[in-house]
């Protein structure tokens, strides 16, 4: 299972539930490698948020995860990884991500995950892993994941 999520993900998964994206999502986050950021491209209600409650869940991380759309962003400490949870959807495209202060925040192991990351381009690296979630129907949605380059990861 473990690696399989990646091969699943990279193909392009269709989940037919919200509670299937959260199981991917928490597949997901046991190889996730530590000290990285996940850019979750999609529309409103596509699932992006729902994608990295189940990560924080996998991480230890009590509580509900809000939306940020307000705050900008959340930090949450798990009993396996920091989560640090931003919405950039209000941000003005431009803005210099060190206005932030998010940087602060990401105490090892951590996870940056960002929604709207098409409004921050400047936060994103070549070492950025990026999905995307399309809404399609009622319930089903597709995560399909786009891997950096030079990650080492073997997907058989
Ligand atoms: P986003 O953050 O992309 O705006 P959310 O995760 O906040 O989206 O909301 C997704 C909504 O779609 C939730 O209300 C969830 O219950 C619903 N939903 C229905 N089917 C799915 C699915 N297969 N995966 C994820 N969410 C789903
Ligand atoms: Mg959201």
């Amino acid at each position: 299972m473990a690696m399989n999520i990646l091969k699943q993900l990279t193909e392009g998964l269709t989940t037919y539930s919200e509670d299937e994206t959260l199981a991917a999502a928490q597949a997901f986050a046991e190889v996730f490698p530590v000290d990285h950021t996940l850019a979750l491209e999609g529309d409103l209600g596509a699932g992006k948020t729902t994608f990295i409650k189940g990560m924080a869940q996998a991480w230890g991380i009590e509580g509900p995860i809000l939306s940020p759309t307000y705050n900008l962003y959340f930090t949450y400490q798990g009993t396996k990884r920091n989560l640090v949870h931003l919405d950039a959807y209000r941000l003005q495209t431009g803005q210099d991500p060190e206005d932030l202060l998010i940087e602060d925040f990401l105490d090892p192991p951590w996870c940056l995950a960002i929604e709207w990351p098409e409004h921050i381009p400047k936060l994103l690296t070549p070492k950025t892993w990026n999905m995307k979630l399309k809404g399609n129907g009622d319930k089903s949605r597709v995560l399909q994941l786009q891997m950096p380059k030079k990650t080492g990861i073997k997907l058989e």
